[in-house]
């Protein structure tokens, strides 16, 4: 399994809420882009699953 935030979902207009969740500092946001999960750090807990409220954490 490996996680990512899909722009489908993700409306890009606010600071990612699931930033403060992970417990690894994965994911990186730069302004109110897109986030991204760093794979290298991401133990693939599922918080940011749980968390994200436009449910916009997907599997690939
Ligand atoms: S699955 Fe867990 S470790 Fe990976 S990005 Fe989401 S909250 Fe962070």
């Amino acid at each position: 399994m490996s996680l990512f935030i899909s722009d489908r979902f993700c409306p890009q207009n606010h600071r990612c809420p699931i930033i403060r969740v992970c417990p690894q500092q994965a994911i990186i946001q730069d302004g109110y882009g897109l986030p991204v999960i760093d794979k290298t750090k991401c133990t693939e807990c599922g918080k940011c699953i749980k968390y994200c409220p436009m449910r916009a954490v997907k599997e690939v």
